[in-house]
């Protein structure tokens, strides 16, 4: 593989004295999607809170592009590229759907970000948020929420993008029309992270996946590779 954007060295992560991620090595090459899978409790949300610098960890545990980074507060951590959708959303109720856009874009515009994508692209990519654009963010379904989450993570203009579960209580034809946005993303260059629930989905999303149990990674490979067998034991644990 090329040399990855994004990398974890012997990550570790905590909650005082609970101890979530032992050494976790992880790499993603730009434009590449990688699933993470895993049960509840693996450690996968931990994972990506700990790269976001919303857990302490050691500069060198969390490198883009070479450059140590792990720790850097979370606002730093958009300005140098890596972007999340967060588990849950977290959009501004009370706001439209182009207000929660617009937060984005003045973030990105304050944080001296650029690139490829606008408020027009993302209508083009969503039409939704062009359709719905003055509605109330709390009006909108789980799945248009959903593209508005996403929207506003684009907006940041990242180099690797986070995605906390997108799939999580949505009709199947949401999901696949919210999946089938992921090519025009990665065409910008952009490295996808997928958490996800949905093993079937994982697999078939990404390049490659990596499954954790218990804090560690169990299990890594070409996503179109793995076999059921392979996952299920590192799923579940067991030889
Ligand atoms: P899920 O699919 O349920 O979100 P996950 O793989 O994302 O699972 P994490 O949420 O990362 O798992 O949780 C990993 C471990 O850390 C679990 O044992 C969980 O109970 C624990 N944990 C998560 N958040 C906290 C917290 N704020 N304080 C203490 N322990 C936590």
């Amino acid at each position: 593989m090329t040399d990855p954007v994004l990398s974890t060295h012997a990550l570790v992560a905590r909650y005082g004295d609970f101890q979530a991620l032992y050494g976790v090595d992880f790499q993603i090459a730009e434009a590449e999607a990688v699933a993470l899978i895993g049960a509840n409790g693996a450690g996968k949300s931990t994972f990506l809170r700990a790269i976001m610098g919303l857990l302490p960890v050691a500069p060198d545990m969390v490198r883009l592009a070479g450059q140590p980074i792990g720790g850097t507060p979370t606002d730093r951590m958009v300005q140098k590229g890596i972007a999340i959708v967060p588990e849950g959303r977290r959009l501004f109720t009370g706001m439209s759907v182009e207000d929660n856009l617009r937060v984005a874009v003045d973030q990105a515009e304050r944080l001296g970000r650029k690139g490829g994508w606008s408020l027009a692209r993302l209508q083009q990519l969503f039409p939704i948020l062009r359709d719905k654009a003055r509605t109330p963010v709390q009006s909108l379904s789980g799945g248009q929420q959903q593209m508005v989450s996403i929207g506003r993570a684009l907006l940041c203009q990242p180099r690797v993008l986070l995605c906390d579960e997108i799939s999580l209580g949505l009709a199947p034809k949401v999901i696949r029309e919210i999946y089938a946005a992921l090519p025009e993303i990665r065409a910008q260059g952009t490295s996808v992270v997928l958490v996800e629930q949905d093993v079937g989905l994982a697999q078939s999303a990404s390049d490659r996946l990596y499954c954790m149990l218990e804090g560690r990674v169990t299990l890594t490979g070409a996503s179109g590779a793995v076999t059921r067998e392979d996952i299920g034991r590192a799923y579940f644990g067991g030889s």
